[in-house]
């Protein structure tokens, strides 16, 4: 795969903020630690601004290596697949962008306490760009297969009571059937069959069974008119509201975009959609607003921190988080790091630091 790593280093002291400033001041910078971290661009996990790395991982990685004196050397990995493999390589001792704890990274890797909680969540085009068109909407029901198959449903009803009513009325001198041959005979009782399911009845068989079938059958027309209505209606309101696409079980057969080697990506395969692989979560918003997929996968917050900002009314999130994540730090096995990272994470939970810097990215929520 291709890989480009783009190293910046930042000197922690200048970074953080939450930090008090007399602890600061004795700090002699060449009694840090140096430790070299990967992470991954995904606002506002990790925003890369003029060369600066900040965001709420940024700012909770600053903080914790803020308090434990190290000074930290970023790499950045173009997807979480090379973020992963720079850890199991131990070319760096830890990651942090937004990876996800799961159970078979769990199995390779070591995580921290949980630092975010996250999840999936699916993301389409707002509400101006989908089935706007009323118009087009009813060309497209109308040639589409739900009016096909009705159509089919209603071909293959219509062959029972015409032959019933052709051989009651064939004999019949008013019948609704003018010639006793089966050509052309049954085009009568076809044609008659076809309206009285649709619309009403042109004109009435004449032979007393033929008539108690024909009150049957006006019956039976009145519910697959209803049935059919009912239909319609269902499939315009569900395109106009999301596209056709109200939860994950909608998915299916849907080209969906999602980040390579994300937890998305097999979540989107497991729903037997067609996943789009992107590097950059900005790919993939670039791909719903060209129509090249019908939706995005992927975590929550990030796909709410972009539908608040930058693609405030061309998104919308579908239903809530469908599948629940947390986000922690990556360290390979038998880290000596990962306890005092521990420590930092929850002491930063309990004096107020932890809340203030995810406040600071996720006020709203
Ligand atoms: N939470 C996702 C994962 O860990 C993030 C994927 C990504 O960085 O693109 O799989």
């Amino acid at each position: 795969m291709f890989i480009r790593y783009v190293s910046i280093v930042l000197g922690m002291i200048v970074v953080a903020i939450t930090s008090a400033p007399a602890v600061l001041a004795q700090v002699n910078p060449a009694q840090l630690r140096e430790v070299q971290v990967v992470t991954r661009v995904l606002p506002p996990m990790v925003i890369e601004r003029e060369q600066a790395l900040t965001g709420f991982s940024m700012d909770l990685m600053n903080e914790i290596a803020n308090r434990m004196r190290l000074k930290v050397s970023y790499t950045i990995a173009p997807d979480v697949r090379a973020l992963l493999e720079e850890v199991r390589s131990r070319r760096v001792e830890l990651g942090i962008a937004a990876v996800s704890i799961t159970a078979a990274r769990e199995a390779e890797f070591e995580f921290s306490q949980p630092i975010l909680t996250a999840g999936l969540q699916i993301m389409t085009r707002g509400q101006a760009s989908a089935g706007s068109n009323p118009l087009g909407d009813m060309l497209r029901l109308l040639i589409s297969w739900t009016s096909l198959a009705w159509l089919g449903i209603g071909g293959l009803l219509i062959l029972i009571p015409a032959h019933i009513v052709w051989f009651l009325e064939r004999r019949h001198p008013e019948g609704i059937v003018p010639n006793s041959n089966y050509i052309p005979g049954i085009f009568y009782a076809l044609y008659w069959a076809a309206g009285t399911l649709v619309t009403q009845a042109e004109s009435a068989p004449k032979h007393a069974f033929a008539r108690v079938l024909a009150v049957l059958w006006m019956f039976t027309g009145v519910v697959f008119v209803a049935l059919y209505t009912a239909q319609l209606t269902a499939t315009l309101t569900v395109q106009q509201i999301a596209g056709g696409i109200n939860g994950p079980q909608d998915l299916a057969g849907k080209r969906v975009a999602v980040t390579a080697g994300s937890t998305a990506a097999a979540a989107v395969r497991d729903l037997q959609a067609q996943a789009v692989e992107v590097l950059q979560i900005s790919d993939a918003y670039d791909a719903l607003q060209s129509r090249t997929v019908d939706a995005i996968v992927f975590d929550a917050p990030v796909l709410m921190y972009y539908a608040a900002n930058e693609g405030k009314g061309r998104v919308q999130l579908v239903g809530a988080p469908f599948r629940k994540e947390d986000y922690g730090i990556l360290f390979p096995r038998g880290s000596a790091l990962r306890s005092d990272v521990n420590v930092a994470l929850l002491r930063m939970r309990e004096d107020g630091a932890y809340q203030r810097i995810h406040d600071r990215w996720f006020a709203s929520r």
